[in-house]
């Protein structure tokens, strides 16, 4: 199996850039932010806050997370119910960031991963696939781009859903976000020492693809 792990903060251009190579390639993308976003969910919906740890612990037993494939898209499913529609608000976003700090939910999700990269050619993108979920990925990048660059993407994608949404919002999100992720104890978000490092601040998307093609075939 070849193996691709994407890591990097929000907004740094990963799901785009992962499932152009994963679609060039004809590998399959494997999102897993949507996995702790599906995650996320269910433990808004069952009323638990990211100050309770134990009742994550205990309730992330019940949520059955998978994913499945519809017309090339990644679909996933939380017990069942596709959930794609509503895992991208920033309520979900942050509840995300908050719960992935729980040992008991990486535990559960990262065996998922890294099943589904024994059994495919997978190009992953995440916080820790090339640390932890994937540590022999056969290429692993860490991409990133400037704060600024990374609010404002995510503020075209929401505007382009038609949602409602001020950019230094978006931008102390990102910014708390990315301190969590950084400085949690459990597989913080970090370049591994294999990683190819990429700032696509200055990048066109195709670039980025480009350079990620190149090193798949060198
Ligand atoms: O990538 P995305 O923004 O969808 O991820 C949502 C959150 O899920 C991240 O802020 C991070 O806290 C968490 N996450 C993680 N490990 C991953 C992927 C996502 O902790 N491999």
């Amino acid at each position: 199996m070849y193996n691709i792990a994407i890591d990097g903060p929000a907004g740094a251009g990963k799901s785009t850039i992962a499932k152009q190579v994963a679609r060039r390639n004809g590998y399959i993308y494997v999102d897993t932010g949507a996995m702790y976003r599906a995650m996320a969910l269910f433990l808004l919906e069952n009323q638990i806050s990211p100050e309770e740890p134990e009742k994550i612990s205990e309730k992330c037993r019940e949520a059955d997370i998978s994913i499945v494939y519809e017309n090339g898209e990644q679909v996933v499913l939380l017990n069942g119910r596709n959930v794609n529609g509503l895992i991208r608000t920033e309520e979900v976003s942050n509840m995300a960031s908050a719960s992935s700090v729980n040992g008991d939910v990486r535990k559960k999700l990262v065996e998922l991963q890294q099943k589904l990269a024994e059994k495919s050619d997978v190009v992953m993108d995440g916080r820790d696939i090339g640390t932890c979920v994937l540590p022999n990925a056969d290429l692993k990048i860490y991409l990133t781009a400037s704060t600024g660059v990374r609010a404002k993407r995510r503020y075209d994608e929401m505007a382009a859903r038609g949602e409602k949404c001020d950019i230094d919002v978006i931008k102390a999100d990102i910014e708390e976000r990315d301190y969590r992720d950084m400085h949690r104890d459990i597989s913080p978000l970090k370049q591994a020492d294999d990683a190819i490092f990429m700032d696509s601040s200055d990048m066109t998307i195709e670039e980025v693809v480009g350079k990620i093609l190149e090193l798949c075939a060198g």
